[in-house]
């Protein structure tokens, strides 16, 4: 077909072919002549009636920024994302926000407007402890979850798991050996999900920065089953500052430290 060449087509077939109405093509007809259309696109250029002013969406934005956040408990070298207060949810946050409306005499957004803007301005997510896995069984629930899971992942993960096994039976070999050596005790260690300090309903206290606190505890498999907790918190990176030492553990004995859910290999001998 050469250009400029007129061809008169059916217009249902046309308006069918491009799934459009006859209003774009009467449209065309007016901005062109001889039917060429050369006109600017006007589209998208309205602003909508019930577009959010921009400094209602700041506004939003500054109340979901005072809550204090915190890195996850074992993710945090692999993800950005940050975790709010467990009590913490989107409709929880929205009637803070109607109250901090109200005190600052302004009109507030819809909830879904928040809840659109907490979800694409911001990578925030509610602290769920118990779903704070390793970042390996982490990345396997999500591989299965998309069904991307590639044959090497199910093997680190299958040796994992196998780790996990061998563990748990070297655990209780240990406690035997504990029952029956003198000289000898089994201990298992863990370090808990981060606990948030202070923790109450009261309004004032969502918006207070929290200080994170964590227990490492010791606990003795062998009759009568001391435990020991160290609960310290990170005031900043490298510096550790311990609250409570609950301990009595004699300095002589030797301790085989296994089993912890993440940090000491089998073995490591404390003195
Ligand atoms: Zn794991």
């Amino acid at each position: 077909m050469k250009a400029k060449q007129k061809h008169r087509v059916c217009q249902r077939f046309f308006e069918k072919t491009l799934n459009i109405s006859n209003g774009p093509i009467n449209k065309a007809f007016e901005g062109g002549q001889d039917g060429f259309f050369s006109a600017e696109d006007k589209r998208g250029r309205k602003t909508p009636y019930n577009k959010s002013k921009e400094e209602d969406v700041a506004f939003v934005k500054q109340h979901i920024e005072m809550f204090p956040t915190m890195e996850s408990h074992y993710c945090r070298k692999n993800t950005q994302r940050l975790y709010l207060d467990a009590k913490l949810s989107i409709r929880k946050m929205y009637s803070l926000y109607l109250e901090f409306c109200h005190d600052n005499s302004r009109v507030p957004l819809s909830q879904s407007m928040y809840r659109k803007i907490f979800c694409t301005a911001f990578n925030l997510s509610f602290f769920v402890p118990k779903k704070d896995r390793c970042s390996l069984c982490n990345r396997y629930a999500e591989a299965k979850k998309t069904e991307s899971l590639t044959d090497q992942l199910e093997a680190l993960y299958n040796n994992h798991m196998a780790r996990k096994t061998n563990a748990n039976l070297t655990k209780e070999a240990d406690k035997q050996r504990s029952e029956n050596d003198p000289t000898f005790l089994s201990i298992t260690v863990d370090l808990q999900s981060v606990l948030q300090v202070p923790s109450g309903d009261e309004s004032l206290l969502y918006y207070c920065r929290k200080l994170c606190v964590y227990n490492f505890s010791i606990y003795e498999s062998r009759f009568p089953n001391e435990a020991y907790c160290f609960i310290f918190c990170i005031i900043a990176e490298n510096c550790v500052y311990i609250t409570s030492v609950y301990t009595n553990l004699d300095s002589q004995m030797k301790l085989t430290v296994s089993y912890g859910r993440k940090s000491m290999a089998k073995e490591e001998v404390m003195r």
